[in-house]
């Protein structure tokens, strides 16, 4: 540990929590012991929330009180987990209709803050947290960026294809946050060049991170960049956390050979903030179980151990706007057995997720497909799913599945933001579908390009 990462920790981070009356240092210490119980004493504290959290939205949000109403499952009548496949699963679109019957009436509505994705299926969704459990999940990220050596005030080179997620003002004091504090080297991979890489090469040999934190596919086209260019002179860090989108097991060896340590791999969504991540030991990623309870289901059935299926979270700590089997769009399976580095949290496997390519814009820069999931889809009213598949370096195909309040505006909308982000040039045809198909290992694919990205980088 530097200096600097020891007053960010003990000094600055405390100061923080007290300013912003954030109780994130709290939950902190309590992932932190709790991840190390047994199995069982999770399991019962997962039930205890489970139970705590269908009281409350039965109370307090006409959603769910007609949904448990409907299948007869008052709180009351409420024995344990094993009862929740009573209840329907929630959909996006059911958020999408029904979002304001979703929020707690004993909550008021300044106190919620308001969030929004487009989602790993493309659908775009709009969604409020009430403040403890921005402070729990802000403590539960901490405590799984641990795992891979990423502390509070660890010096992290963030390779982040949205902006947004980073964008303080450059003001004195947000530079000296992030000198003292955040300590993050933010590069912008939404959209890459070669120019842009070189200085990505110059400027992390500068800052010299402990870890990377990037998006899967970035940190892969870089890895591939450094390779094909036979660069010598790049920092290697001591490791990497990928994250939004699908890692294949190619692709992380690739990045841990050319960097030479150890990936590891997240999965989260910003409806939940972080789900499950990788420990470093053994297989699969442990959940965040004291956060969410997580369901993987075939139809009617619950899968037994290895055996993928859908995905439903409940987050069990999200009382502003509860989420309860929130069938989220991707497949896994849980895991069975105990982990060698002893914490008892379950694990799981990851095998959908959502899988994007870069897009080649005609002026050569290579857009990330997963911004635009956050620069198109989340932001365009109407759009119920879309998928971008590029065939030519000129022209993008947009299939677009219409939501109720899609209009003529929707269009123009999608045309003017993918001129910002793309080009002018690139020539846009629609498409409209009633339905996108997953591939058939039941992924899906935001972004298909047939243009090689790397082949306008080198
Ligand atoms: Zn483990």
């Amino acid at each position: 540990m530097d200096t600097i990462q020891f007053i960010a920790e003990y000094l600055i981070d405390p100061l923080v929590a007290a300013r912003e009356g954030s109780n994130h240092r709290r939950w902190l210490r309590e992932f932190e012991a709790s991840q190390y119980l047994s199995a069982d004493e999770i399991s019962q504290l997962q039930e205890k929330r489970l139970h705590k959290l269908l009281t409350h939205a039965y109370a307090n949000c006409p959603f769910y009180r007609e949904r448990m109403d409907r299948a007869e499952l008052t709180p009351d009548k409420f024995a344990g987990s094993s009862d929740l496949s009573r209840l329907e699963v929630l959909t996006k679109q059911d958020i999408q209709l029904n979002g304001e019957e979703m929020i707690a009436i004993n909550y008021s509505r300044d106190d919620l803050i308001p969030n929004q994705t487009g989602g790993s299926t493309g659908a775009p969704l709009r969604f409020f947290l009430d403040r403890e459990r921005k402070y729990s999940r802000r403590a539960s990220t901490i405590r799984h960026d641990r795992w891979a050596g990423l502390n509070i005030g660890t010096r992290t080179g963030v390779l982040w294809g949205n902006r947004a997620d980073f964008a303080p003002q450059p003001t004195l004091r947000t530079k000296l946050r992030t000198y003292l504090y955040d300590r993050r080297l933010i590069l912008d991979t939404s959209d890459i060049t070669k120019a842009k890489l070189s200085k990505f090469i110059d400027r992390l040999n500068l800052y010299r991170p402990t870890v990377y934190l990037a998006y899967a596919n970035a940190i892969y086209l870089f890895a591939r960049y450094l390779q094909e260019k036979q660069v010598v002179a790049f920092h290697r860090p001591e490791s990497i956390i990928t994250s939004a989108e699908l890692l294949t097991d190619s692709q992380r060896s690739l990045i841990e050979e050319v960097f030479g340590c150890p990936v590891y791999n997240r999965y989260g969504c910003r409806e939940t903030s972080i789900i499950a991540s990788e420990c470093g030991q053994g297989d699969g990623l442990h959940i965040s179980a004291e956060t969410l309870y997580l369901e993987f289901v075939r139809g009617d059935r619950q899968c037994e151990d290895g055996e993928v299926g859908e995905i439903l979270v409940t987050d069990l700590l999200n009382f502003g706007m509860p989420l309860i089997r929130y069938r989220i769009g991707d497949t896994g399976a849980p895991l069975a057995g105990s982990c060698s580095c002893g914490r008892g949290l379950p694990r799981m496997r990851i095998d959908g997720g959502r899988i994007t390519d870069f897009l080649v814009t005609p002026d050569g820069r290579v857009v990330s497909g997963a911004s635009l999931t956050i620069y198109l889809v989340a932001v365009v009213p109407g759009i119920g799913q879309a998928q971008l598949i590029q065939e030519t370096r000129e022209r993008l195909l947009v299939r677009l599945v219409k939501g109720s309040d899609f209009g003529p505006g929707s269009i123009k909308l999608i045309e003017t933001k993918a001129a910002e982000l793309l080009g002018s040039d690139m020539r846009l045809e629609f498409e409209f579908v009633d339905k996108i198909a997953c591939e058939s290992s039941g992924k899906y694919r935001f972004s298909i390009s047939q243009v090689d990205p790397l082949e306008y980088l080198l």
